[in-house]
């Protein structure tokens, strides 16, 4: 049977996080597979191929590849048809307009007349002309911050994460177009004897991404508060109760949601639970 064939960047922000999920699916890549431009795992019909990240969709759509590791800006900057299957949640950034800071912003007509540089024309030129703004975009290819500093444009739109280069270059960013974060992307040919090795993956991929967002708890609790309990923490299906040695107590064992985490302790230790242990789950399937 043909291998599932999956690309991801070859170098670069994406590269090392792509390549860590699909190990934690219990895929091994050989250490030598992954300085080639592709490699095939020896325990899963799959097969990688290393490419720069503005090729991916164009790979995928075209079907030199059937699933592709990408950041949706590039995925919406390539207007591909290729459909976004699963968001990964790592390299998280957003798409914005930034102008100097010793500028007064007025708002998204400040942008009227004005040049623009970026990276990503289609995004921009779509957000322009829903706000029917009228501007000059200078699409360049990188170093995009530093070309209101050269003169080269009047403001940028751009990836933003903490903001750090935005201040390093004396921008300030003054409008969100959209949010990215790293997601697969599917060919529209897809043949039907892939589809089950897709499912596969998928399957082993949300059983990694499951347990990430979550926490496997164990504390002991007096009896009288298991009620209480138990509906802080509801875990799976419901949670395991095993008596203790000593009288009147029980060790309490459930899942809890990493974002819920802090809420729930204080309620638990005003419950009177105690020797709260906390640790991570390597897969959770449901
Ligand atoms: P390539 O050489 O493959 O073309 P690149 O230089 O275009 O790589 P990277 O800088 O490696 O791209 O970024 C890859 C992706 O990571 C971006 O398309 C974006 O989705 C995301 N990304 C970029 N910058 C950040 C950041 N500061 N924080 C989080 N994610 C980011
Ligand atoms: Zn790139």
């Amino acid at each position: 049977m043909d291998n599932l064939k999956l690309t991801v960047q070859r170098q670069g922000r994406l590269n090392e996080k792509s390549l860590k999920l699909i190990e934690d699916c219990g895929i091994i890549l050989t250490q030598e597979g992954k300085r080639k431009l592709v490699s095939v795992s020896r325990n899963f019909p799959l097969e990688l191929l290393y490419v720069r990240d503005d090729d991916i969709p164009q790979y995928v759509f075209d079907g030199v590849a059937d699933i592709g590791i990408v950041g949706e800006n590039v995925v919406l900057e390539k207007g591909k048809d290729v459909k976004i299957i699963e968001r990964l949640g790592f390299a998280k950034c957003r798409l914005s307009l930034a102008i100097p800071q010793t500028e007064k912003y007025t708002g998204k007509d400040y942008f009227q007349g004005k040049r623009i540089a970026t990276a990503y024309p289609r995004i921009l030129q779509k957000y322009l002309m829903e706000n029917k703004i009228d501007a000059e975009i200078h699409e360049i290819s990188g170093s995009v911050e530093i070309a209101p500093g050269i003169g080269l444009s009047d403001s940028i739109f751009d990836i933003v994460s903490s903001g750090s280069t935005l201040v390093g270059n004396r921008l300030k960013e003054v409008e969100v177009i959209c949010h990215s974060e790293a997601v697969i992307i599917v060919t529209p040919h897809l043949l039907k004897e892939k589809k089950s090795i897709l499912d596969d993956l998928l399957f082993r991929i949300q059983s990694v991404q499951r347990s990430k967002n979550n926490k496997y708890i164990l504390l002991n609790a007096p009896n009288d508060k298991l009620d209480k309990i138990v509906k802080l923490l509801p875990g799976m299906k419901s949670p395991t109760i095993i008596p203790l040695y000593e009288k009147g107590w029980s060790s309490l064992h459930s899942v809890i949601n990493e974002n819920e985490f802090w809420e729930v302790i204080n309620k638990l230790k005003e419950y009177g639970a105690q020797g709260i242990l906390v640790t991570s789950i390597e897969k959770m399937i449901i």
